[in-house]
């Protein structure tokens, strides 16, 4: 299937989530350590992804929030690069391949500014998953807010700059634009990033002045104007539901998927 579709969080019954997974016809999820890196060792790691593997679940890792890799605060990237790094370390024990990640706040820093330390930061990262042989790549995602770095532009160059991947978040794109997301720029631009799958978040979303206020149930109409705009563009790509109801979600998506 060219559209992979499944969960954010794969819950501490995991063997029997991903059993549910697949019988519901979901092929991905994401291994959600946004509040925490709640596998504290490589073996831990090493036996989720192997039970993964077993229902052919295709796994990805988002990284704890609290990161800020252009912080005022030189003390704060360094530690938002660790929570990188150990979940990069422990996805690589997971056979994930995409490390999902916020990166950070533009704060006092032009755009420009805030892009280069990004870019920085990064390549630092890289040049450790390299030395280390971890088999993975770093994912920064789309923003839906307006302090948040993370536009399409940018991760764009990032991707040329660094080979790095990117984080599709359609709830975000609607959040930064208003609702008003110029689908066909946003797709044009995915077109052009050189890695496969491409990986995409999905839910329901309510935005405010400064753009995203919170995640909530995914809207029929929201599932289907992504849809139409990924079967348009035959994109292969799978979608994380993130909405209050992740697996509900992606089950419904599925659904729709199918009648198209
Ligand atoms: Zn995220």
């Amino acid at each position: 299937m060219r559209v992979c579709l499944g969960p954010g969080g794969i819950g501490s019954d995991y063997e029997s989530n991903f059993r549910r997974f697949k019988d519901a016809g979901l092929g991905c999820a994401e291994v959600t350590f946004t509040h925490a890196i709640y596998m504290n060792s490589n073996k831990i790691a090493k036996t989720v992804g192997a039970a993964a593997k077993k229902f052919k679940i295709d796994l990805s890792v988002h990284c704890p929030y609290y990161i800020n890799l252009v912080s005022a605060d030189k003390s704060k990237i360094a530690a938002s690069k660790k929570r990188i790094l150990t979940s990069a370390e422990r996805g690589h024990y997971l056979g994930a391949k995409y490390i999902v990640f916020h990166a950070g706040y533009y704060g006092k820093l032009t755009r420009l500014q805030a892009y280069e330390g990004i870019k920085k930061a990064i390549k630092d990262m890289q040049d450790v998953i390299k030395d280390s042989k971890w088999k993975v790549m770093l994912a920064p995602e789309l923003m839906g807010r307006d302090s948040s770095f993370g536009t399409i532009d940018e991760l764009y160059q990032l991707h040329k700059d660094t080979k790095c991947a990117a984080c599709f978040d359609f709830a975000h794109l609607k959040a930064a634009y208003r609702g008003k997301v110029n689908w066909k720029y946003v797709f044009d631009m995915m077109k052009k990033f050189k890695f496969k799958p491409l990986t995409a978040h999905m839910s329901g979303i309510e935005w405010g002045p400064k753009g995203e206020k919170r995640h909530v149930l995914t809207p029929e109409k929201d599932i289907q104007e992504v849809l139409q705009w990924v079967k348009k563009y035959r994109f292969g790509i799978r979608i994380i539901n993130e909405s209050p109801d992740t697996f509900g979600d992606a089950v419904k998506t599925l659904k729709m998927y199918n009648k198209l």
